[in-house]
């Protein structure tokens, strides 16, 4: 594909810089369609440890996630994604994706997906509909449902008198 395609996935990511889409792998008989993510030249980071700002790459780990699907393509996003050794902590930290939280093989909008379908359908007829096994999305579930939990006021509300 072309550069203006690129730009067009990276716009349809929401990519800001220095994130943008490099390559676009698209196979019809696979059904699948695979976005390389890359890094413009000498992006710099916030330490993920300590905040300290502007710290260079020192590294990358492959990493891969699933995507929503394209049409019946399922849909996959790979990157090299950049460790910072902080000049502050002195930590080597990986840097948050923009598209995923960390740990999850599912990018943001994939496990709203599924958080919305999983309110609506049973979580294994989910999974088949996705393509993905059902350990998968309820690990998915339960991190939802607890940071759901984690969020709620459950202090003790204070008895008006009078
Ligand atoms: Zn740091």
């Amino acid at each position: 594909m072309n550069p203006t395609e690129h730009s067009l996935f990276t716009a349809g990511l929401g990519l800001r810089p220095p994130w943008e889409v490099v390559s676009v792998d698209f196979d019809p008989e696979a059904r699948r369609i695979d976005l390389e993510v890359g890094l413009a030249c000498g992006a710099r980071f916030a330490c993920p440890a300590c905040g300290v700002v502007d710290q260079p790459v020192h590294d990358t780990r492959r990493r891969s996630w699933q995507h929503l699907h394209f049409f019946e393509h399922r849909a996959y996003i790979h990157a090299s994604v950049p460790r910072v050794r902080c000049s502050g902590c002195g930590k080597t930290t990986q840097v948050t994706v923009p598209w995923a939280r960390p740990g999850s093989g599912f990018t943001e909008l994939f496990e709203a997906i599924v958080v919305t379908l999983c309110a609506q359908m049973p979580v294994q007829a989910v999974a088949r509909h996705l393509g993905v096994g059902d350990d998968a999305l309820w690990r998915v579930l339960h991190h939802y449902v607890a940071a759901a939990r984690a969020g709620e006021d459950c202090q003790p509300r204070p008895i008006l008198s009078g």
